[in-house]
């Protein structure tokens, strides 16, 4: 899209349906199979990104920012079938958990213990990745790789199901996200988890060579986002997006 954006982009379903078939054949041709999840990252998007991602099969969805989960939850209402299986995937502020936990079926970027503890407090037994930092860079959020084992043993004490480790590849080319991906397998192999969220629209055949259970694909599929949604600055963890509409 060119020019001012007022509303989120609509979005031409077959444009996506052609899309997926070519991030599935990226995905084969990366030595991956049908096994390894699509997540459809639709931040920057209206519902009927979702509506199209549904229509798809992806009944994964993610989403970055805590009021744009819930505009879209309240949007798409409640009796779908199948409903999407929303997995958050942005910095998280322990004061957004109470209103992201009726919804989120999976929080894939948990990073710290007092975050463990709150979600544990409103969503008891959900289902989490922590995320590890493979980047150095703070604004991608992340637990450094040598607290992962000690977040994720808090988070088994507390009751949540710890499924896997999701990380955010490095800027720049997608080889450069090699050495952290084969990391985080490793560490997900000692730690007996079986998720591997790795892998977005720039990087995911380095991430499926190296392991991924899960590509995380918003661009690849609904084309480019409006610019505040992506990426997350600093100061934006949580913070609405164009798209919330205030
Ligand atoms: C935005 C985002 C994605 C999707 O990024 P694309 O490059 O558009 O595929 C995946 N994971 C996270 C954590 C994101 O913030």
């Amino acid at each position: 899209m060119t020019g001012p954006v007022d509303g989120p982009a609509p979005v031409d379903r077959h444009a996506v349906a052609a899309r997926l078939a070519d991030v599935r054949r990226r995905i084969a041709g990366a030595g991956g199979d049908d096994g390894i999840r699509v997540l459809a990252v639709t931040k920057g998007f209206g519902p009927d990104a979702v509506e199209a991602a549904l229509e798809l099969g992806l009944t994964a969805v993610g989403e970055n920012y805590a009021q744009e989960l819930v505009a879209k939850v309240e949007a798409l209402g409640t009796d779908r079938d199948p409903m999407p299986r929303w997995h958050f995937l942005g910095r998280l502020q322990r004061n957004k958990v109470r209103l992201l936990a009726p919804h989120v079926g999976v929080w894939e970027s948990v990073d710290r213990g007092p975050l463990v503890d709150e979600i544990a407090k409103r969503a008891p037994g959900a289902v989490v990745y922590v995320q590890v930092d493979l980047s150095g860079e703070p604004q991608k959020g992340g637990a450094a790789p040598a607290e992962v084992p000690g977040l994720v043993a808090r988070a088994r004490d507390a009751g949540l199901a710890v499924r896997g480790l999701m990380g955010v590849g490095p800027a720049g080319p997608a080889e450069a996200a090699r050495p952290g991906f084969r990391m985080l397998v490793a560490l997900a192999d000692e730690l007996g988890l079986v998720e591997r969220s790795i892998g977005m629209t720039g990087d995911l055949e380095v991430a499926v060579a190296e392991g991924a259970t899960e590509v995380r694909v918003g661009t690849a599929l609904f084309g480019p986002r409006p610019s505040r949604a992506d990426p997350p600055s600093p100061s934006s963890g949580g913070a609405p997006s164009p798209s919330d509409g205030g």
